[in-house]
C-alpha cells in the first residue's frame, strides 16, 4: 500500500474498479463513497486502580439497502476511524455476496485491554452498548472482533436486555450458546475457508491429497482451517503465528500441533521441525497459501517471491493491491476475504435467525445450510468475474455485491 494511501482509501479503490468493471450505476457507487451515520463517542471511566481514563468509540453503520446493520466491535489500542470505516464497507460487500439480507456496520473502543481489569472491560462494553444509538435486531446488531468473544458479548447482550426491559437474543451477535448464540459460530470461518478452498482447488485441476499448504496464523481461523486441510489429506508443510513459523516437508501433525500450542502459547519449538519467520512462510514451496492472521501481509515487495498457486485470504486484507495484481499477472488464483472468510458472518445471520423465531439449530443443520451458501457466494463471484471478463475473483465478489445493492437502492428509490 502506497503510505499516502488508507485502508479505507484502498477499499474505496477496490470498489470503484469492481464498479466500472460491472458496469455499475454511478449514482449507487456515489452513495457508497461514505457511511451512511458515524456515531463516534467517548466513554469517560473511573478504573478499577482509581486512574480515570476517557475512551474513544465509534459505530459506524456504512450501507443499509439490503437490510439493518451487523457486524463486529473491535478493541485494540490503535483503532482508527479510518479503519472502522473501510470494515463496515467490506461487511456491507460481505453480507450481499453471502445473500444476507443484512447491512454493514463496524464498531470499536481504542483502548488497551491489558490495561484494564475484568471489572473495567465489563464497564467499558456496557457503556459502548449504552451509547449505540439507533440498536436493536431489526436496526443494528453488533457482533464480536479483535479483542471481543463471548464474555463482551454477553455483557452486550445483558446490558441491551437491561435497558430496554426485554429479553432480545437477536439484538447480539456471537454470544455463547446458553444466551442464545448459534453452535458452530467458533468454527464458522475456518470451517468457511476451508469449503471455498476445495471448491477453488476443484476448478483449478488442482488434487488436494499430498498437496503443501502453508497458513499464517494459528488462532481461531488458521488453526481450524488447518484441521480440515489435515483431514483432507493435504500436506500442511508450514504454519506460523506471531512468535514464528515452522516447517516440515513431510507434513505436520496438525491435531499434535494444536496440543503443543494449548500448551505454549505458540507453534514455535514444536518438535520435528524447523523454525521459520513468517516471511518464509509466506514464500514456501507449496501450491496452497493461507493467510490467516493480518492485513497486508503480502505486499510489492514479496508478492513476487510467493510460490503458491491458490491463495485464499483467511484474515481481512492480507494482500495489498499491488500483491493483488503482482500476483494476479502470474496467473495465481485468489479467493478474496469477501468470500473465503464470510463463513462467521453466515453463522451469524444464523443466530440471529435463530433468536428471532426462537427455534434453535442443531451443528448439523448449521454446517450443512453454511456448506451451501458459501459455495454458492463463491460460484457466483467466479461467474461474475467471467462475465466481466477479468481474472479477479476479488472484482467478480465485489461486482456481484454491487449489482445487488444498485438494485436495492433502486427499488428503494435513493438513486
Ligand atoms: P486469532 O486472534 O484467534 O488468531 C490470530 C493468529 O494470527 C494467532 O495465531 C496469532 O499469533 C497470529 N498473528 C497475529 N499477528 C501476527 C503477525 N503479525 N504475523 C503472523 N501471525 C500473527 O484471530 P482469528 O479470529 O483467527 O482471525 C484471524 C484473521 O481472520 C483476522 O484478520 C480476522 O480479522 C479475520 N477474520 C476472522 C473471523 C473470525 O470469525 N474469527 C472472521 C472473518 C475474518
Amino acid at each position: 500500500m502506497s503510505p499516502s494511501k488508507t485502508v479505507f482509501d484502498v477499499a474505496l479503490d477496490t470498489l470503484n474498479e469492481a464498479g466500472r468493471l460491472g458496469q455499475i450505476n454511478p449514482r449507487a457507487l456515489k452513495v457508497l463513497q461514505t457511511p451512511k451515520r458515524i456515531n463516534s463517542f467517548c466513554i469517560p471511566l473511573k478504573l478499577d486502580n482509581g486512574d480515570f481514563e476517557v475512551f474513544q468509540a465509534y459505530r459506524v453503520h456504512y450501507c443499509d439497502a439490503m437490510g439493518p446493520f451487523r457486524d463486529g466491535t473491535r478493541i485494540r489500542p490503535e483503532l482508527t476511524l479510518d479503519e472502522i470505516k473501510a470494515l463496515g464497507i467490506f461487511m456491507t460487500v460481505k453480507h450481499c455476496v453471502a445473500d444476507i439480507p443484512a447491512g454493514g456496520a463496524k464498531g470499536g473502543i481504542r483502548a488497551d485491554l491489558r490495561t484494564l481489569t475484568a471489572r473495567d472491560q465489563e464497564s467499558l462494553i456496557r457503556a459502548f452498548v449504552r451509547n449505540l444509538t439507533p440498536k436493536g435486531p431489526w436496526v443494528d446488531v453488533p457482533g464480536a472482533d479483535i479483542g471481543t468473544g463471548e464474555q463482551a458479548m454477553s455483557w452486550m447482550l445483558d446490558e441491551y436486555e437491561q435497558t430496554t426491559g426485554t429479553h432480545c437474543p437477536a439484538a447480539i451477535n456471537d454470544k455463547p450458546a446458553i444466551l442464545g448464540g448459534s453452535l458452530g459460530g467458533k468454527a464458522a470461518t475456518g470451517r468457511g475457508v476451508f469449503l471455498v478452498l476445495q471448491a477453488a482447488a476443484q476448478d483449478m485441476g488442482l488434487e488436494l491429497n499430498q498437496a503443501p499448504a502453508a497458513v499464517q496464523g494459528f488462532g481461531q481461523v488458521g488453526a481450524e482451517l488447518a484441521s480440515h486441510l489435515y483431514q483432507t489429506g493435504c500436506r500442511v508443510v508450514a504454519v506460523s503465528d506471531v512468535y514464528g513459523g515452522i516447517y516440515d516437508p513431510k507434513g505436520l501433525d496438525i491435531p499434535a500441533l494444536k496440543d503443543h500450542v494449548r500448551s505454549t502459547g505458540s507453534v514455535a519449538d514444536f518438535p520435528g521441525t524447523e523454525a521459520m519467520t513468517n516471511d518464509q512462510v509466506l514464500e514456501a514451496e507449496v501450491d496452497i497459501l493461507v493467510p490467516a492472521a493480518v492485513h497486508d501481509v503480502v505486499h510489492a515487495g514479496n508478492a513476487g517471491k510467493v510460490r503458491a498457486k491458490l491463495i485464499v485470504e483467511g484474515a481481512n486484507g492480507p494482500l495489498t493491491t499491488e500483491a493483488d495484481q503482482i500476483l494476479t499477472d502470474k496467473q495465481v488464483t485468489v479467493v478474496p476475504d469477501v468470500v473465503a472468510n464470510s463463513g462467521g458472518a453466515t453463522v451469524c445471520h444464523f443466530e440471529r435467525s435463530q433468536g428471532l423465531s426462537d427455534e434453535y439449530w442443531d451443528l448439523d443443520r448449521v454446517n450443512a445450510t453454511l456448506r451451501t451458501r458459501i459455495i454458492a457466494a463463491y460460484t457466483q463471484s467466479r461467474d461474475r468475474a467471467r462475465e466481466a471478463n477479468t481474472p479477479s475473483l476479488r472484482f467478480g465478489a465485489w461486482i456481484h455485491a454491487l449489482k445487488k445493492l444498485e438494485r436495492a437502492m433502486l427499488l428503494r428509490g435513493w438513486i
